[in-house]
């Protein structure tokens, strides 16, 4: 039977790259109802809404979907789309494979790491006094009276850390170890700055290790994480991080891997996931059929593993992998020159693709 997922292409670049995704994904023989709905400035433009209510419906009916990147206009109050889909969602684990792919110009080929970053709490929750504000003057009077002096002159953001965040993030991490054949998982913080949040991801992270002994359990404070990652990046398999430290370490690690052209991704929640690249939207190539479709192809490869489709999602990775090792039909990211005029464009990349499944 077809599998129902809700497809959205997103614009910018967006619509190129879930077309030559699409292809490639019905060229391994899986059946898919496509249900596509729209979100992004192209929906905004044509609706006055970002993210109608259509597409969330149809998220929640079908419970998976595959998104093309979305634009966020800076300083407009359009909220970003990928912000309301992770809040209405639920979805709390962003899960990104950090693989170097043989091809892929990289200083640090051994990388084969996952990192998992909570998608919910710490610093991004939007807990801000702003400075000269009246709320800011009453927050800094009360932490007076609790024995914290901050200057008049400070902007204040919140950091709120959970109990139930840090262990269902630290608890995915284990299982995503489990069933992906992964032995390890290293918790990364700063606990011993920020005692009461990160401490806590730490200490809970620990009671979950110890729930989990087949899997090998170690902690790392973030800016350690991060030296080592460049100097030893074979000795990490899953990672699993605070939202903050979680954003920053995925670029770090997509950079590792090749770029943002080739670092797809999952945010995953428990009624629903949604597949995605890391990278944005790259509005100024918009209609070129320039950009790498791999990232998005990537996060293809995870919904065929989410939909049960192994062998497909295998072969789909194997001939993604293949095209990229030959580097002849690879876009111009891909090439050790950019300007090489032999690049191909993001439809000829996922032909490519496909002659390679069907080799
Ligand atoms: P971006 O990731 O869109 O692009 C930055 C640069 O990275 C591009 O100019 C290009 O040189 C390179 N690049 C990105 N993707 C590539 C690909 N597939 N192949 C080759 N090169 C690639 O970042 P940005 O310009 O900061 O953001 C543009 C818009 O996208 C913003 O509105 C931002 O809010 C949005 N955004 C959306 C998502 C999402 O939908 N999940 C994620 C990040 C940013």
């Amino acid at each position: 039977m077809a599998h129902e997922v809700t497809f959205i292409p997103g614009d910018g670049t967006g619509p190129e790259l879930a077309e030559a995704t699409r292809r490639v994904l019905e060229a391994t023989g899986v059946a898919f109802d496509w249900d596509v709905q729209q979100a992004g400035i192209d929906e905004y433009e044509r609706s006055g809404n970002p993210f109608p209510p259509a597409t969330l419906d149809s998220l929640k009916r079908t419970k998976v979907g595959i998104k093309g990147p979305t634009t966020t206009p800076v300083g407009s109050g359009f909220r970003s789309v990928n912000v309301l889909l992770r809040t209405e969602l639920d979805l709390y684990a962003c899960v990104r494979p950090c693989k170097a792919y043989a091809g892929v110009r990289t200083r640090f080929p051994e990388t084969d790491l996952v990192i998992i970053r909570e998608n919910t709490e710490d610093l991004y929750v939007g807990i801000e006094f702003e400075r000269g504000t009246p709320q800011n003057a009453r927050l800094r009077e009360l932490l007076a009276e609790l024995g914290a002096t901050v200057r008049e002159d400070a902007g204040i953001s919140i950091k709120p850390i959970s109990v139930f965040g840090s262990e269902r993030i630290v608890e995915f991490a284990f299982d995503y170890a489990e069933r992906n054949g992964r032995r390890k998982v290293t918790a990364v913080h700063k606990a011993n700055i920020m005692k009461f949040s990160d401490g806590l991801f730490l200490e809970v992270a620990r009671q979950v290790a110890a729930r989990h002994p087949e899997i090998q359990f170690e902690d790392r404070i973030v800016d350690n994480l991060c030296n080592q990652l460049v100097t030893r990046p074979q000795e990490y398999e899953v990672l699993v991080l605070p939202n903050l430290y979680g954003d920053i370490v995925s670029d770090l690690c997509a950079g590792m891997v090749g770029g943002l052209g080739v670092a797809g991704g999952a945010n995953i929640g428990t009624h629903a996931a949604v597949f995605e690249a890391t990278h944005g939207s790259a509005p100024k190539y918009k209609g070129l059929n320039k950009m790498n479709p791999t990232a998005l192809m990537l996060s293809g490869v995870y919904l065929l593993a989410d939909l049960g489709e192994q062998d497909a999602a295998d072969q789909l990775e194997r001939a993604i992998a293949g095209v990229i090792r030959r580097g002849e039909k690879v876009t111009y990211d891909l090439k050790p020159n950019r300007d090489d005029p032999t690049a191909v464009g993001t439809s000829e990349f996922a032909d490519a693709v496909i002659e390679e499944l069907n080799a």
